[in-house]
């Protein structure tokens, strides 16, 4: 327990009840939670298994486990739970999904495969459409909101369309045998909604829960912990309502608010001492979120020192930004003597990263881009891997309906959806279905035919595919299923190009894999999920600039934060800059601001490069928020500051560079 405040050992120590602890970026909330693990198994006599901690990203969930590593014997912290919340949901599913109507192997749909079903039940082929009634439906099943109920609350089109779409998603989906995101937490509070004894049982297992970032917990979430944590309410959770950025995703933070009062036994800790950045940087964030109206009160500060000065560079274009990020940064690691490792670049969005990446990639610079997609996760890559995945264990349901439908061949939804209701009242796989007579009274011959043809087709590939060695198997099997053809013919050109190009490259491994090791294509297709599973456990060992969207930095820290792109439309986002949305906004930059340990630079440009066109920019609002104190300003037309007062802002920034040279 050395190294820890009074406010971090009494939140640790605090077992009576329910514990609130509320504070600020930095103050070491997560701290809390793995030193209090710690404590509850090696001096409270808790037994690991019985102890959950739910963290916010599957990263999060990494980075826990290595820190409870360090401080609990191994035995112990491989028992310990610690996951999100859709991992405890899986979790929870698999064992329970009988009293669902699940088989323990049902298949977890990823929002493409739901894209596709909702794309067939609202018969749409509209993406922007297929998005929002996505989304729709998204918020109303972590609202808690039945398709029954969604009916009553329809208010525009958009909400019409997906109310009529929702009830037979939900069919479709159990018809499939299958699940979305959402209802890994959604189908856990139903069970334990409907059946208490089973609620009693996991209450029983998981007696203490620690829940980290608390205030980005959704309705459906919060139904959970509720119903996990029981009238024994044992349990710890972390927040800061600052830090509340997943608003647009559902969450809620009025949990935040409802907890004091659903939970009158509630203890409140808040703490104050932020240990992560310095007092120049922690002010600049304090400034920024002290424009959003205050829920709470709270105070931070920081005993780091002043620092280095903040810089923001104004940049020509988006070119010049991500040069210049990576040749100020090359210039920084060599003066600093600093690992790549201890940088960050942080932007709003996604597709803001190919710059940066195209120059690091120039420059030779390890990355690593998190929150984008993975080689494995390729829509085209999945596709493949359906298919071996398929040949291996011809009872993988997900694969079968990937494989089957992709490229399409004739077999339609409809006759799944009978496929996947008489496998499921036979508890056998859909393969097996296909074969059984009592499955062929129920469709049309026009219908049985192409999915009997399929699995005859699996079951061909499947002979060779034991005795065969990779390199002779692989390529009938894209010519067999005219995979090239399927993209050319759905993807625009350059698109099917690069995807048929990845289909080409991960062939040629497995290919290469396969004659190095004499391996056939079934013992390659088990070594996939295993490598699948090393490459992102090795994450964190490469010493590699990291590349990340502003949501999925939080909770982590960096030396050196790169925050780029920092301009209005951009942060604030042009779609949020009404009132209700902007403080989220706010949060964000606040959230980008306190990633930082020891130096934050900012840039923005003033022109910004789409489609073929320059478009002006103006440097987003939060630059001149986080006050002109120990900032230094540079570049732009003028090399002058983003606004009017240049003379008095570039004094005060010289001022400030003197005031830093001095500490
Ligand atoms: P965020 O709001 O960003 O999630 P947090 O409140 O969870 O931040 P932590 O990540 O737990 O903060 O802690 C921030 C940093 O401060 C970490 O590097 C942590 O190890 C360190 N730290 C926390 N408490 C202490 C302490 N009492 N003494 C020294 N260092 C500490
Ligand atoms: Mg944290």
């Amino acid at each position: 327990m050395s190294g820890l405040n009074p406010q971090q050992r009494e939140a640790i120590h605090y077992l009576d009840g329910p514990l609130l602890v509320l504070a600020g970026a930095g103050s070491g909330k997560t701290r809390v939670i793995t030193q209090k693990i710690a404590y509850l198994v090696e001096d409270c006599g808790f037994k690991a298994r019985n102890v959950a901690a739910i963290t916010f990203t599957n990263k999060a969930a990494k980075e826990m486990k290595e820190r409870i590593g360090k401080i609990l014997p191994k035995q112990h912290a491989d028992d310990l739970q610690i996951s999100t919340f859709h991992s405890l949901g899986v979790r929870i599913l698999r064992e329970e999904a009988k009293a669902l109507g699940y088989k323990p192997r049902f298949s977890i749909f990823d929002s493409a495969d739901c894209g596709g079903i909702i794309s067939e039940v609202a018969q749409t082929v509209d993406k922007a459409t297929l998005r929002i009634l996505q989304s729709i439906i998204s918020n109303w099943k972590n609202a808690l909101v039945t398709p029954e109920a969604a009916r009553h609350l329809v208010r525009d089109e958009h909400e019409n369309l997906a109310a009529h779409a929702y009830l037979s998603y939900e069919a479709t989906l159990k018809a499939y045998q299958a699940v979305d995101f959402d209802d890994l937490i959604g189908l856990p509070v139903k069970l334990f909604s409907e059946h208490p004894e089973i609620a009693d049982k996991w209450q029983n297992r998981l007696r203490y829960l620690l829940v980290d970032e608390y205030q980005d917990t959704n309705a459906c979430q919060y139904q959970l912990l509720k119903l996990l944590t029981g009238v024994r309410a044992q349990f710890t959770a972390v927040g800061d309502d600052d830090q509340a950025i997943y608003g647009w995703r559902g969450a809620d933070i009025d949990n935040l608010k409802k907890l004091p009062a659903e939970f009158p036994a509630l203890k409140v800790i808040k703490l104050e001492q932020n240990y992560r950045s310095t007092v120049t940087i922690l002010k600049a964030a304090n400034n920024v979120i002290a424009n959003n109206e205050k829920l709470f009160d709270k105070k931070l500060w920081s005993d780091l020192g002043l620092g280095e000065p903040i810089h923001v560079t104004a940049c020509r274009d988006n070119d010049a930004e991500a040069e210049g990020v990576v040749m100020k940064l090359q210039a920084h690691r060599f003066e600093h003597r600093a690992h790549f490792k201890d940088y960050a670049i942080l932007y709003r969005s996604n597709h803001q990263a190919r710059g940066f990446e195209e120059y690091l990639r120039d420059h030779r610079i390890p990355y690593l881009l998190s929150g984008g997609k993975s080689f494995f996760d390729k829509a085209e890559i999945k596709d493949i891997i359906a298919y071996l995945r398929l040949l291996t264990n011809e009872d993988d349901d997900p694969a079968f309906i990937r494989a089957a439908t992709t490229p399409k061949r004739g077999i339609g939804a409809a006759t799944l959806q009978v496929l996947g209701t008489y496998a499921g009242e036979r508890h056998i796989s859909l393969f097996q279905a296909a074969f059984e007579e009592g499955f062929a009274q129920r469709v049309q011959p026009r219908q049985l035919d192409p999915l009997l043809e399929f699995c005859q087709f699996i079951n061909r590939t499947q002979e060779r595919a034991v005795r065969e060695p990779a390199h002779q198997v692989l390529p009938d099997l894209l010519k067999a299923i005219d995979y090239e053809a399927f993209l050319y013919d759905h993807e625009e050109e350059r698109t099917a190009q690069t995807r048929w190009g990845n289909v080409c490259e991960f062939a040629n491994w497995l290919n290469k894999k396969g004659e190095l090791d004499g391996k056939t294509l079934i013992d390659l297709t088990q070594s996939i999920a295993l490598i699948n599973m090393l490459d992102k456990q090795n994450d964190e060992e490469v010493d590699a600039v990291q590349l990340s969207t502003l949501h999925a930095s939080k909770g982590l820290e960096y030396k050196y934060v790169f925050l780029v792109g920092v301009e209005e439309g951009i942060l604030p986002h042009r779609e949020s800059t009404d009132p209700g949305k902007i403080e989220e906004e706010r949060r964000l930059m606040y959230v980008g601001i306190t990633r930082a340990q020891r130096a934050l630079f900012i840039s923005y440009c003033e022109r910004r490069k789409q489609a073929r066109e320059f478009v002006p920019c103006e440097p987003s609002r939060f630059i001149d928020e986080m006050g002109k104190e120990d900032v230094r300003f540079s570049g732009g037309k003028q090399d002058a500051p983003p606004d009017k007062a240049t003379g008095s802002a570039r004094l005060d920034a010289m001022k400030a560079m003197l005031a830093g040279n001095k500490r």
